[in-house]
């Protein structure tokens, strides 16, 4: 299991906030992603700068492929 999992498997209200490619399963956060999240208290304002540690930007077009997968289709 990678950081990045272990950490959604302890905040899973953060898996929101992942994007998961229908193709590749590549895991990603959405590019919309706010620089800061506040709603959990302290624990996790550090919430979306962990994220950006954990995982790249992942955009998914409107079927939920990668930017990889999608050059194929
Ligand atoms: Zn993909």
């Amino acid at each position: 299991m990678t950081e990045g999992e272990e950490y959604l498997r302890m905040y899973p209200q953060l898996r929101k906030w992942i994007n998961q490619c229908n193709a590749c399963q590549d895991t990603g956060y959405k590019p919309e992603l706010p620089k800061e999240l506040s709603t959990y208290g302290g624990e996790t304002s550090f919430a979306a700068k962990n994220l950006r540690k954990f995982f790249k930007p992942l955009p998914l077009n409107e079927i939920g492929l990668c930017a990889v997968c999608n050059r194929f289709n």
